[in-house]
């Protein structure tokens, strides 16, 4: 990268920045929470990895906003780029016009809790630095690629024609970027056929052919697919009616339950974090046993059900906070895949250090890689992107205008 561009990730009451520059070891990075509280701060990393805690009391998005770009101004960002969960169709990065906001809008009943937050942020940094290109950069977007037969779900056409009632996928700036880097790692840069699994507190699997996705595990929404923190992944659709008969429950309390008290949280009736699970597991808690088992068996399955889309097997890669940080579940999901050929080295996958890349295999079948993930550096580099391209575009009428 030639320049720093400041990302941003506006959820409903924090807001994440990352001011990305050449070097990793520079990037300036935050989290402003509890907006609109009297307890809303702002934590982070300062120049020279200094850490930084600010009080903002009642401050809201905008407030929050400025104080975080006025720290930053020396810095000259050149650019902004928003982290945006659903773009619908759009199967880009955008620069912000009046026109892709209004489509960002469009697809907010896709993405209730996300979009109306994204639009929050990016309205208050259109209305502070009016001069500095802003682009919006999409979770869904890297997966536009899906053929049709990956992404429709077996129901009536018209809703998929009338409401867009269709599977997105999520995550594409993470698995876009770890299969980049993966593949680069393995000596075949967006070449063959490699699958993904970015396992953290929302977690989803890809299946990427020659640097494309062909399917992957989420959605509609980000509830679809393998076992989350507090997400239940696929279930039968017909728990919704079986609740509403049996228990009297509405749709809102079943949305709530599937979101927020499943997953590795219900299953364990104890955390939704995968560390103390493991902790508790071993200390004899069965119920944390049984919700690591299941979700490294439903995370297996969902692998090798989306090694369909792909005509063969090069490797597989492991990120987000679970992946790269845990090589127990690492060898857990690899050993529910026997008929795949993965050799996976004991010695290479424990000693792997914390936050490092790394090749996890003995050599033979398919190779097995950690790839630590770098969305705020993948969405820094999609903004560039899209800036340098308008910037040639407007060039090059100008060149017309003068010919003319
Ligand atoms: P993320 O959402 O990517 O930040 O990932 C959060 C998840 O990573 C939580 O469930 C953490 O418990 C898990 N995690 C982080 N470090 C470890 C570790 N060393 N072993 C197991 N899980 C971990």
């Amino acid at each position: 990268m030639s320049t720093s561009v400041l990302v941003i990730n506006c959820g409903s009451s924090s807001i994440k920045y990352a001011l990305v520059s050449e070097r990793r070891e520079d990037r300036i990075f935050g989290l402003a929470e509890n907006l609109g509280s009297a307890d809303a701060r702002i934590k982070g990393v300062t120049t020279g990895g200094e850490a930084l805690e600010l009080s903002i009391p009642h401050a809201d998005h905008e407030k929050a906003l400025e104080t975080i770009l006025e720290r930053l101004s020396h810095h000259n960002p050149q650019a902004i780029g928003h982290r945006v969960v659903h773009g619908g169709t759009l199967t880009k990065a955008e620069l912000l016009t009046p026109e892709i906001i209004e489509r960002i809008r469009e697809a907010t009943p896709l993405a209730p809790l996300h979009n109306p937050a994204h639009l929050v942020g990016i309205d208050a940094t259109m209305r502070l630095f009016p001069e500095l290109p802003q682009v919006a950069v999409f979770d869904t977007a890297f997966h536009q690629t899906m053929p049709s037969h990956a992404y429709r779900y077996a129901l009536p056409k018209f809703l998929y024609t009338h409401h867009n009632v269709r599977r997105y996928g999520f995550h594409g700036t993470s698995h876009a970027y770890v299969s980049e880097r993966g593949s680069m790692l393995a000596g075949s840069f967006k070449q063959g056929g490699w699958l993904t699994a970015h396992l953290g507190n929302g977690s989803s699997t890809c299946a990427i052919w020659n640097g494309q996705s062909v399917d992957t595990s989420m959605g509609l929404t980000p509830l679809e697919g393998v076992v989350m923190g507090t997400r239940s992944g696929d279930v039968d659709p017909s728990i919704h009616s079986f609740l509403a008969s049996n228990l009297g429950w509405d749709i809102y309390k079943i949305d709530k339950m599937l979101n927020s008290q499943s997953g590795l949280l219900g299953l364990s009736d104890l955390s939704n974090d995968m560390r103390t699970l493991i902790e508790a597991s071993e200390q004899g808690n069965e119920d944390a046993a049984l919700a690591i088992e299941v979700f490294c068996y439903r995370l297996a399955k969902s692998l090798a059900g989306l090694s369909c889309g792909l005509p063969r097997i090069d490797g597989l890669f492991f990120t987000g906070g679970i992946g790269e940080n845990s090589a127990y579940i690492r060898e857990k999901t690899v050993s529910y895949l026997p008929h795949f050929g993965f050799n996976l080295s004991k010695d290479l996958n424990n000693n792997l250090k914390r936050g490092t890349e790394g090749r996890i295999d003995h050599g033979t079948g398919p190779q097995i890689w950690v790839v630590p993930t770098d969305e705020e550096g993948r969405i820094a580099k999609e903004t560039e992107h899209v800036v340098d391209e308008v910037k040639a575009a407007a060039k090059k009428s100008d060149a017309y205008a003068a010919i003319a």
